[in-house]
């Protein structure tokens, strides 16, 4: 495998453009693995890009995620709080917090994501959850679900 991987327009060299995940709803989202892990290192480092106005999937997980915001600029939820993001800036993912990344009106959002390779099945919020999580105005106005 290339040891070195040279940048070209938030792509690299040998890494495919993947779809983003099977199913959920989600909006103009690609997913590009940079690295595999091993058993010393047993992570996956990956770099997802949302397209403008685009977004990920509503979700919560015990996994964590580390994350770096690498171009343009949008927004989270993180845990009931809605925060502007943009590039280089450091997101926290903590187990079990629901988390949606989107990409301003006028803007792309990519970001570096490490994710162990040891993960839980992502859970998708039920009607119950939904409730809960409207009941913060700025949360409710933000998600997509
Ligand atoms: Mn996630």
């Amino acid at each position: 495998m290339n040891l070195v991987r040279h940048f070209n327009d938030f792509g690299w060299e040998d890494v495919d453009v993947l779809a983003y995940k099977e199913g959920g709803p989600y909006k103009g989202v690609t997913r590009q693995i940079l690295f595999e892990g091993d058993e010393k290192l047993p992570c996956q480092w990956r770099y997802f890009e949302v397209e403008p106005g685009g977004h990920s999937t509503l979700e919560r997980h015990e996994h964590l995620h580390n994350v770096l915001i690498l171009r343009g600029r949008g927004q989270c939820l993180v845990d009931h709080k809605i925060h502007d993001i943009g590039e280089h800036d450091l997101i926290h993912v903590p187990s079990l917090s629901w988390h949606q990344f989107r990409a301003a009106p006028d803007a792309p959002l990519g970001f570096l994501c490490l994710v162990s390779d040891e993960r839980d099945r992502p859970q998708l919020p039920t009607a119950e959850d939904l409730a809960e999580l409207n009941r913060d105005e700025a949360v409710q106005a933000f998600i997509r679900a």
